[in-house]
């Protein structure tokens, strides 16, 4: 019979107990979550099993990295079922903390994300990523673990974390793992529920549109303005409505004109009331 995990609420007892697993020998993963658990970050936890002995997830839904406005107190919380579903792998343990464990009362200080974070998202959720970035370090804080797993669902998020490990000293290992999508090509993402079964359909729109352009990029199309224009259009012409379209250096997240060498494809779009983000990586055939 699997074993629901371990359910920590208290992060001094998670922080303790990590300790004593590792003085014992056992390399351990992290894989922050805000739960609603899915394929996508079970993948996470799967990677984390394959080169550690021990997986933490944390299932936190963090007020910080909402504005107001957002979906913050509709955002889905299934803490039992996603339990169930972490009852597949072992041994994993779960911190599951209330928001003033995370958040002491009176607290003021907090992470501000280092600059790439300002672009894209940034532009449309100007304090989403110093959200991020407080609560992911109080999480390495709390769960010193030796590798953290995060999924390139999230590109400009990774780029957050790793750039701000690296500023910061942080003795951690960032690990991207690979987005998990739906058979049809849709991104997996807790938000996915928000969606009537019209909008599920016209957000397949994303994921194609996406899959277009990395195929005009494989057969040779360079000029990458030309293609965000097309890509816009036929977002449009789908019923999605994007906030940007974009094709960056993977690394600087700046956008190019010409398409010379490996470029992510970033897409944000709302459908509906609801906000989705993808990508993808590709490499024109002159690079490979
Ligand atoms: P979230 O719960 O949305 O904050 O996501 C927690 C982690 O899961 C982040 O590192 C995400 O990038 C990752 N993640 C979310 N959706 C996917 C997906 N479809 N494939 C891979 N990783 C994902």
């Amino acid at each position: 019979m699997p074993q629901k995990p371990r359910v920590f609420h208290d992060p001094s007892e998670l922080r303790v107990a990590i300790r004593q697993a590792q003085a014992s020998g056992q390399r351990v993963g992290l894989v922050p979550t805000m739960g609603a658990l899915h394929e996508g970050h079970l993948s996470l936890v799967a990677e984390s099993q394959k080169s550690c002995d021990l997986t933490v997830v944390t299932i936190f839904v963090n007020p910080t990295q909402f504005a107001p406005g957002e979906d913050f107190e509709k955002y889905p919380r299934t803490l039992d079922t996603d339990l169930e579903l972490l009852s597949r792998f072992e041994p994993v343990w779960v911190l599951a903390p209330e928001v003033e464990a995370m958040y002491p009362p009176g607290s003021t200080t907090e992470v501000k994300a280092p600059q790439i974070a300002r672009m894209l998202e940034g532009e449309f959720r100007p304090t989403h990523f110093d959200g991020v970035a407080t609560i992911v370090l109080k999480l390495f804080q709390v769960a010193p673990a030796d590798a953290a797993y995060f999924g390139q669902k999230d590109f400009q998020q990774v780029r957050v974390i790793e750039e701000m490990v690296r500023d910061l000293l942080v003795p951690i290992e960032v690990v991207r793992c690979p987005i998990v999508r739906e058979e049809d090509g849709l991104a997996m993402s807790s938000r996915n529920r928000y969606l009537s079964a019209d909008e599920r359909q016209i957000a397949l729109s994303i994921s194609q549109t996406l899959d277009a352009a990395c195929l005009q990029i494989e057969r040779h199309a360079t000029n990458a303005t030309t293609l965000c224009a097309e890509m816009l259009q036929c977002l449009r012409d789908d019923g999605v409505v994007p906030e940007y379209v974009t094709i960056a250096d993977p690394r600087t997240l700046k956008s190019v004109e010409t398409i010379e060498a490996e470029v992510v494809i970033l897409v944000a779009a709302k459908v509906g009331t609801t906000r989705l983000i993808d990508n993808m990586l590709v490499s024109p055939p002159s690079s490979r």
